[in-house]
């Protein structure tokens, strides 16, 4: 069967996944556990369960439901298929009230023969008695109980030889009702017991009984459909059969016709009847001493409390009571009859064996198969089981036999072969679990912790950005009287104020991608990421328009002073915010054409011209572009030399300078250079140009605030064309 499909027991829908129903259950691998919704659930694993239905009395929740065959039987009934019944002796034990009027109802609609277990019942008895004499058959178990037999066929196919080759109570009448009635009905066995279903379903029970209905399922849908009718009863007389549902019934019936000198071993109960097994398996696998035989029954209270009864029937005694009425019943006065109070258990028997003499005890042998290749229930080794114990996180003895049974399972260990099988996972450990949250908790301290580190460091940087915007808003108001200055008082000037101007609009857009560039760094705070490209962009086109400003501020002469103290401080900004940079300085290379650009673009573009370097003596040295190929690179220190490429100058200065060749002029992405780049810089820049680029600057030198070399000025020379 796929799990998928429902089992003969199945959780719906109220499961909770509480586990209790794995507490209960004799099966390791009838129950697993699996998620559903993020919710964990405990479902059955049909092939494993043996229907005991010990799980329906440990789940507080209703969650266990089971399958039998009432809707069935009714649709076939109204159909007119010819249905007889076999009445489990528990019904009238259950509803000895309604029994009659029940049956009376079932009658009308069209139910053939009424045939009591109890019949079935006494055959076994004189089945088993007379196999057990015949063969010397002794320590067998009794078979009445399908869940007993099917636990035995699927996990201790040791004791199959032990389980009692002749039919139960419910297959001997049906056999008795086929073979010896010559009925050719379906049956249905009117039940106090899930598993009978198994029973019936049984290939060696050959389909003589076609429908478990069960009394609880029985007596829902007789209740809904208030089928009742004029009182009705079972057809065939019977004995001592009828206290075979109860505890120890069928011992009492062997005692009945055997005397009480030997020893039955009586065991009921879901759990305590599947230990009993392993000890009994034990004994004898060793040979040791079994009793006379053994009277098994999965259910503690006997068949008369099954687990397909009603809930409420299961509360009360009431059960009991009327099985006991039954039973004295049973007795007879009458010397004739087997079941007669006056005569001795050899007596007895003998005419138990007169009543059934017609009776081939071939027709009601019984054969079991072994299932347990089909059903396997893992042993782990010792280092396997080691490992599963590591997944838990159970590392130490201790930690190993917790046996808390939150899990469901009475130890750790049962909990680790559940895993072992596939029915369970270590997140149902409690104390896995607990484990689990007690990291998470200390990686979260842990996170937090750095967290607020890194807060208060972007908090302080925060601050010292905020400091400089400050300042150069200031001074935006000096700047802004300058150029009015400028334009008032220079005609002259208007082309450079214009630039000015023009500058004055970079500047403010400058401003709001500043503050852009600001609110990133607030966003990057939240999110606790670095991103310093921004800042590095912030402090890269500050120093570009701190180079822009200063050179107009240079042109505008006294009138540029406001616009020298805000180059001033974008110079500052700038400085400020290269801390930040997590990237190395970008000064070495010119291919980063856009901080250039910015620069130049403001300026008068011109080609073809000569650059030219003063040096701090004035001396004018024109650099003259030159189509050599250069390949210098790094920062070599140019003094005062002559460089073959730089034909009738050589550059006079002691400073580091940025050279970076380009065998491609197209590569150059910035047009060089201003006509009326001679004015005042506040750093001093080299510039040597090439036939195939030649840029020179140094970057670095010319941010630098003022003094150092002294000034520097760069020309244009019309005579270089090799742009
Ligand atoms: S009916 Fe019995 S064997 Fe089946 S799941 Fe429930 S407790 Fe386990
Ligand atoms: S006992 Fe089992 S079936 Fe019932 S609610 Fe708990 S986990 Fe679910
Ligand atoms: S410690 Fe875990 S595995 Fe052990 S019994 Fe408790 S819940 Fe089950």
């Amino acid at each position: 069967m796929s799990m998928a499909e429902k089992s003969l027991v199945y959780t719906n829908e109220n499961c909770i996944g509480c586990n209790k129903c794995i507490s209960a259950c004799p099966v390791l691998t009838a129950n697993y556990a699996i998620e559903q919704n993020g919710e964990n659930k405990i479902v059955v694993n049909g092939d494993a369960c043996i229907a005991c239905g010990a799980c329906f009395d440990a789940c507080e929740h209703e969650a266990r439901s089971y399958q039998d065959d009432t809707e069935r039987f009714f649709e076939d009934l109204k159909r007119g298929e010819k249905i007889s019944l076999l009445l489990a002796p528990a019904f009238l034990a259950n509803y000895p009230k309604e029994y009659a009027s029940v049956l009376g109802g079932l009658k009308d609609l069209g139910i053939n023969h009424i045939i009591s277990v109890s019949f079935g019942a006494d055959i076994t008895t004189w089945g088993y008695i007379k196999y057990i004499t015949e063969h010397n058959f002794t320590g067998g178990i009794s078979q009445p109980c399908p869940a007993v037999v099917g636990y035995i066929e699927k996990y201790m196919p040791e004791l199959l030889p032990k389980l009692m080759p002749v039919h139960s109570p419910l297959m001997c009448g049906a056999i008795y009702i086929k073979k010896y009635m010559k009925l050719s009905d379906k049956l249905a066995f009117i039940s106090p017991c899930i598993a009978k279903k198994m029973e019936i379903e049984d290939p060696n029970t050959y389909g003589y009984v076609s429908y478990n209905v069960t009394f609880d399922h029985l007596m829902d849908y007789v209740r809904k459909h208030n089928i009742k009718g004029k009182n009705a009863s079972d057809e065939i007389e019977y004995g001592l059969g009828s206290i075979y549902p109860m505890p120890g019934g069928l011992k009492e019936n062997v005692y009945w016709f055997c005397g009480e000198e030997m020893f039955i071993r009586q065991v009921e109960g879901e759990k305590h009847m599947y230990e009993f097994l392993e000890d009994y398996k034990e004994r004898v696998l060793k040979g040791r001493k079994l009793p006379f035989m053994v009277d098994a029954l999965n259910c503690a209270n006997g068949c008369v409390y099954g687990t397909a009864i009603e809930p409420e029937k299961a509360k009360v005694d009431d059960n009991l009571y009327a099985l006991q009425e039954i039973k004295e019943r049973s007795k007879r006065n009458g010397r004739n009859h087997p079941f007669s109070k006056g005569l001795s258990p050899k007596q007895r028997l003998h005419r138990l064996n007169s009543k059934f003499a017609k009776l081939d005890i071939n027709d009601f042998i019984r054969k079991y198969t072994d299932h347990s290749k089909e059903i396997t229930i893992k042993k782990p080794s010792r280092e396997e089981l080691d490992k599963i114990y590591g997944s838990m996180e159970k590392r130490t003895e201790h930690e190993r036999t917790i046996n808390c049974s939150a899990c469901g399972y009475e130890t750790c260990e049962k909990m680790a072969r559940a895993i072992y099988n596939g029915c369970n996972t270590k997140n149902n450990c409690l104390h896995y679990m607990k484990n689990m949250i007690e990291k998470e908790k200390e990686t979260a301290e842990e996170l937090s912790r750095e967290m607020h580190e890194k807060n208060a460091i972007i908090e302080q940087k925060n601050r010292k950005i905020s400091e400089v915007v400050e300042s150069v808003a200031n001074d935006f108001g000096l700047l802004d009287k300058s150029i009015h200055e400028m334009a008032a008082g220079n005609t002259n000037n208007a082309e450079e104020s214009t630039n000015i101007n023009l500058l004055m609009m970079k500047v403010v857009d400058f401003s709001d991608e500043l503050k852009k560039a600001l609110e990133g760094i607030e966003t990057l705070t939240r999110s606790l990421q670095s991103n310093n490209e921004e800042i590095t962009n912030v402090a890269d086109e500050t120093n570009l328009l701190s180079l822009n400003a200063s050179i107009e501020a240079a042109r505008a002469g006294s009138a540029g002073r406001g616009f020298a103290i805000i180059a001033e401080n974008i110079k500052k900004l700038a400085d400020s915010t290269s801390p930040f940079r997590s990237q190395p300085t970008r000064h070495s290379s010119i291919c980063q054409s856009r901080n250039i650009l910015l620069s130049f673009l403001y300026n008068n573009q011109v080609e073809n011209t000569e650059i030219s370097v003063h040096n701090a003596s004035s001396n004018r040295l024109a650099l003259p572009l030159s189509s050599s190929p250069w390949s210098v690179t790094g920062m070599p220190p140019i003094q005062q030399q002559a460089h073959s490429a730089m034909g009738q100058n050589t550059l006079l200065h002691g400073k580091t300078l940025l050279v970076i060749p380009t065998a491609d002029p197209d590569h150059i992405t910035l047009p060089l250079f201003t006509k009326s780049i001679s004015g005042y810089f506040r750093g001093h820049a080299l510039l040597i140009e090439g036939a195939e680029l030649a840029l020179v600057i140094h970057l670095d030198e010319l941010l630098t605030a003022g003094g150092g070399e002294g000034d520097v000025q760069l020309h244009l020379d019309q005579r270089a064309t090799n742009f």
